[in-house]
């Protein structure tokens, strides 16, 4: 969710964060904005939409080598060219991603009129105060601190001074370490281009960025951070030959899975067998793997699992023995309703075990035990590489054996599974036009169309509804017509026949049925039938990467933008 970038080094300033902010896309935006030093002077440009609405207003050949961008996700305030990023208040230039609870109180007390009406705005109204007054932009950063609430990663250029200044509470952000170059950004892909070498900033730390010169603190005092190098092959966050970043990944799955699974033996994993109950925490698809492993985990553990939604379970009261477990899953590592849900844990003393993607994430640091997963870089924000190895790591927890032989044919299966990708492509044809579709099943068969559902109205914006088959009959089959698309997912053997049921009362009523099944259904319920002859613990594996593939072509179809659909952000630093 937003994307901060900052270069100051001896090369032109403005593409390399313009490039920066290309590479930060992902993570879903509505404006954009850069500022840079020109013989000392800040000139600040802004634009509404896309990037390239602003690449196109910049002069990429100035002499210029410091600049800060933003690429901003609206919290407070529309979509606009005011309330777009930096921000410009008296010697302060801000850029900040997350959210200024208090700015409303500081907003008075400053007596501040706001040109637009971000919490931002303020902030950097805030920061030339204290500036005024104190004189030293670093011990303004600190004392700050204490007076502002909520969550930021702040980009400061302060005028006459040619340094970048950061600050960082609860919104991700990290120091590009380069050669007479260093960098400020969200994340990682900003700076690949130029390093692979960076520094997390903690929660509280705040710092001064020079050409030459990084230097970190924490509370008034100096401190040395760990200097991380970025372990994927920068090829991981290209988008090769592949027309979206989404197919890409997709057939990324073949390669992350495998890594995920060769990367724990068994024995190296934590032995849930010692808890009395688990919950399983996350927000969107994250949730949704809870979902899709629930039933597993019950049977194999013969213990209560519980799956709750992140900003859900922050107010809820619950009932933990001290022998309970909570599972956060994220892929960013840095969601904010699962972050809040972590803290709520370990203040309940129960042990907790994230499973993410981004090595050195919040979510990463604060939990007790961290695994990760082997998904590489994911840019689009329809989750796929990331969803499916999270449930596979979820199930090799739960592995009765140490070599794993239950996942042999993984690999292959999922290749199966995308060679279809053609027959899916068909199938896409007839979905595309419609304005809603229904997914039916029953538990983690449930579970699946969930997911499907999501990744379909994600990308393709049709609307979408999954429904636990046996439910759809007590209201929602009213809106069943002739024509409407009907996908169901049967592998549950011992209640096939029941979903097999609802499935005829939806085709009775006009319903066009797509069914994904790996048992024998009578050939009649199905307009369309996709037979996936397997049995494994990884078939909801299989049969996510069928609807990813649909969810996909359907939007391919409806020309959507496929990455980076509207409204959405890939890394949710909001609550
Ligand atoms: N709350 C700020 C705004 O609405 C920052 C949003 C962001 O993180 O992009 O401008």
């Amino acid at each position: 969710m937003c994307g901060i970038v900052g270069y100051i080094g001896s090369r032109k300033a403005i593409p390399i964060v313009l490039n920066g902010l290309k590479n930060l896309e992902y993570r879903g935006y509505d404006s954009a904005g850069i500022a840079y030093r020109v013989n000392n002077k800040i000139e600040i440009k802004k634009e509404q939409g896309k990037l390239d609405n602003l690449v196109e207003k910049v002069n990429p050949d100035k002499e210029t080598f410091t600049a800060i961008g933003h690429t901003r996700w609206a919290t407070h305030g529309k979509p606009s060219v005011v309330n777009a990023h930096p921000h410009h208040v008296g010697k302060i230039t801000l850029v900040h991603n997350g959210i200024i609870e208090n700015y409303d109180e500081i907003k008075k007390m400053l007596n501040y009129a706001t040109k637009g009406e971000t919490d931002s705005e303020v902030l950097a109204a805030y920061i030339n105060y204290l500036y005024q007054e104190e004189k030293d932009i670093l011990k303004v950063l600190h004392q700050l601190q204490k007076n502002i609430k909520g969550s930021y990663a702040l980009g400061i250029i302060v005028d006459n001074d040619d340094a970048i200044y950061c600050l960082r509470k609860d919104s991700p952000l990290i120091v590009g370490i380069g050669e007479k170059e260093n960098f400020i950004a969200s994340d990682v892909p900003a700076i690949l281009d130029y390093t692979k070498n960076y520094y997390i900033l903690d929660n509280g730390d705040y710092g001064k960025i020079t050409k030459d010169e990084i230097t970190i603190y924490h509370d008034g005092k100096e401190v040395k951070k760990e200097k991380l190098v970025f372990e994927f092959d920068i090829a991981s966050a290209q988008k090769n030959n592949y027309e979206h970043f989404m197919l890409k990944e997709i057939h990324e799955q073949k390669e992350v899975l495998y890594n995920t699974l060769k990367s724990y033996e068994k024995s190296t994993l934590p032995d849930l067998n010692k808890y009395d109950g688990i919950t399983i925490i996350g927000c969107g698809s994250a949730y949704y793997v809870g979902m899709c492993v629930k039933d597993a985990l019950e049977k194999n553990l013969n213990i209560k699992v519980d799956v709750e939604i992140a900003s859900e379970f922050r107010y809820k009261r619950v009932f933990f023995s001290k022998k309970h477990l909570v599972i956060l899953i994220s892929q960013s590592g840095e969601t904010a309703d699962t972050l809040a849900s972590l803290m709520k844990a370990k203040t309940l003393g129960v042990d907790t075990l994230a499973i993410v993607n981004v090595v050195g994430s919040s979510i990463a640091r604060e939990t007790k035990d961290v695994l990760y997963i082997k998904a590489g870089v994911e840019k689009a924000v329809a989750t796929t590489k990331a969803f499916t190895c999270q449930l596979l790591l979820l199930l090799m927890l739960i592995s009765q054996d140490n070599k794993y032989k239950e996942f042999d044919n993984l690999i292959n299966d999922v290749e199966m599974a995308l060679s279809k990708e053609q027959d899916i492509k068909e199938l896409a044809k007839k979905v595309y036009e419609h304005d809603d579709v229904f997914f039916l099943g029953r538990l983690g068969d449930y579970a699946m169309c969930l997911e499907g559902s999501l990744k379909l109205k994600e990308v393709s914006y049709i609307h979408s509804e999954a429904y636990a088959a046996g439910e759809l009959k007590h209201g929602t089959i009213s809106l069943i017509e002739e024509g409407t698309p009907v996908i169901a997912i049967i592998t549950d053997k011992e209640i096939a026949d029941k979903t097999v049921s609802n499935v005829k009362e939806v085709k009775a009523r006009g319903a066009y049925t797509i069914v994904i099944t790996n048992q024998d259904v009578p050939k009649d319920i199905a307009d369309d039938l996709i037979k996936i002859d397997l049995e494994a613990v990884y078939l909801p594996i299989i049969v996510i990467i069928y609807l990813q593939i649909l969810a996909y072509y359907v939007a391919v179809n409806r020309g959507c933008e496929i990455d980076k659909p509207r409204n959405l952000a890939k890394s949710v630093t909001v609550e």
